[in-house]
């Protein structure tokens, strides 16, 4: 599946889910609309008949028995009035009425129309004159009015009682619905946390195999290709970085093949050219002229300098490259620099310079390439008595620092101007233009110095004398 596909199908599941959990939601809305609209619509209604019927029964049996005393036509009609009203409750009633309610309901109308055909036998009587048994009539209308009265109580405890049980339902289906919410709530947020979780997990494990291997390549490892299937748009990615990792390599091989053919083809020839001068000046091909010895030191002289150009250059290729192996041992400083300084003592002493080592006793040993640390101070300590005049002093000091040994060359020379003090350090870069040298041998302690994990800087008052300093970490 391609990255849109997954975040497309991740979040239309999400969609889903969320669509699932309000439409339940809504539906259960629903379910407690319709039982309270039942509540309110039916069984409060019911109630509400219940108790007109009952007001109403007892107004006709009141002008009933008050017409039979007065047989006050108006008494009547009033009756006549309640009796209608009552009738139209009723059917009312039963319309609305639940089935179980309704056979009940029926029998009062039944036994409504019996207590009022009683009633008007009596009217009958009453009007034609005629005597009749009046006792036996109202002991019936009064069972029969006892007996409405009866089921309309038995209407009125169903009307509370089905008011009681739908409140209990209701009760009932919010309790089951606020427990249904809490669920699938839960349940739909440890969906979409899952869903995330794999989509997110599907996307990043390719992406961090192929940050991994992009560190291995940045320490210089261009061994074993990324395999990464799915998603297509980061394997497509692995195939074009197996690619170029394999050029890299190619090219990393064809970089070392380079610096050790150049070595080798750039120093043969000049070093057969110092040895075989160095031996005709002894010499070995026969007696020499003056003008000849001359030549031949000249020849000497420069072969000897091209080779330490030829050397710089191949060391500061090296080292940019990343390709100087540095091999790190404990060493003491102290040693490095008496060495160098005793190398370079005939050129001093040539030209009358006083050089002065001032090495503190406790400086801690560090874990050093002398060879390298050698070739920084030999570049350092070169410099300072190249540029020195006749006369001058140069000063080597270490000393331990915070965290490690600062090494300083000091030196009565013509000085730096401060706008060339940090680019010296360039390769090719001299302060003077006409200065003689390569301008490699800075860039090359700076390689060094960094890659023992120290720092060099060079201070400077022009006309007094220049001060090179490096810090070499414990
Ligand atoms: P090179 O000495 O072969 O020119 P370097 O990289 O060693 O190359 O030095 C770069 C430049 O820095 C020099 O050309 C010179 O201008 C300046 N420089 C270095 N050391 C000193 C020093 N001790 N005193 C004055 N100038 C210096």
């Amino acid at each position: 599946m391609t990255l849109f596909s997954r975040l497309a199908a991740g979040y239309l599941a999400i969609l889903f889910v969320v669509m699932a959990v309000s439409v339940y939601a809504i539906a259960q809305l629903y379910e407690l609309n319709r039982i309270t609209r039942s509540l309110l619509e039916v069984d409060r209604r019911i109630l509400d008949y219940e108790d007109k019927l009952r007001d109403t029964l007892l107004s006709q049996i009141r002008y009933e028995r008050k017409f039979l005393i007065s047989q006050d036509k108006a008494l009547y009609d009033q009756f006549l009035l309640f009796q209608s009203d009552f009738q139209r409750d009723l059917e009312e009633i039963i319309a609305i009425a639940e089935s179980n309610l309704a056979p009940l309901l029926r029998m009062v109308r039944q036994q409504h129309q019996v207590y009022a055909s009683r009633f008007n036998e009596e009217v009958d009587y009453l009007q034609a004159g005629r005597l009749y048994p009046v006792v036996q009539y109202r002991e019936e209308k009064d069972k029969i009015t006892d007996h409405i009265l009866g089921e309309l109580d038995k209407v009125r405890s169903y009307g509370w009682q089905n008011s009681y049980e739908k409140l209990t339902q209701l009760a009932q289906a919010v309790a089951d619905a606020r427990r249904m919410a809490i669920a699938t709530t839960v349940a739909s947020l440890l969906f979409v946390f899952v869903v995330s979780l794999v989509i997110t997990q599907s996307i990043a494990r390719p992406v961090s195999l192929l940050k991994r291997k992009t560190r291995e390549i940045a320490r210089g490892n261009f061994e074993g290709d990324v395999e990464i299937g799915s998603p297509p748009e980061i394997a497509e990615l692995a195939v074009a970085f197996n690619l170029m990792c394999h050029k890299l390599k190619d090219l990393d091989k064809m970089k070392s093949d380079f610096f050790s053919s150049m070595s080798h083809e750039l120093r043969t020839p000049l070093t057969s050219i110092k040895e075989g001068t160095g031996l005709l000046l002894e010499g070995v091909g026969g007696a020499i002229t003056e003008k000849q010895r001359k030549l031949l030191y000249i020849l000497a002289e420069e072969s000897g300098r091209l080779i330490g150009v030829v050397n710089s250059l191949l060391d500061l290729s090296k080292m940019e490259a990343g390709m100087m192996t540095y091999a790190f041992a404990p060493s003491s400083l102290a040693f490095l620099i008496q060495r160098v300084t005793t190398e370079i003592g005939p050129l001093v002493e040539a030209k009358k310079i006083r050089l002065e080592a001032q090495v503190e006793d406790d400086l801690p040993v560090l874990k050093l390439d002398s060879e390298r640390i050698l070739q920084a101070l030999r570049n350092l300590i070169g410099n300072a008595v190249k540029f020195t005049p006749e006369g001058g002093r140069v000063r080597v000091t270490a000393r331990p620092k915070e965290g490690g040994v600062e090494i300083s060359v000091a030196d009565t020379g013509p000085g730096i101007p401060a706008k060339s003090l940090s680019t010296i350090f360039e390769k090719f870069r001299q302060a003077a233009p006409a200065a003689k040298g390569t301008g490699l041998g800075l860039a090359i302690v700076k390689q060094i110095i960094t890659s023992h994990g120290g720092q060099v800087w060079a201070e400077s008052q022009v006309g007094k004398g220049s001060t090179f300093i490096f810090v070499l970490p414990v």
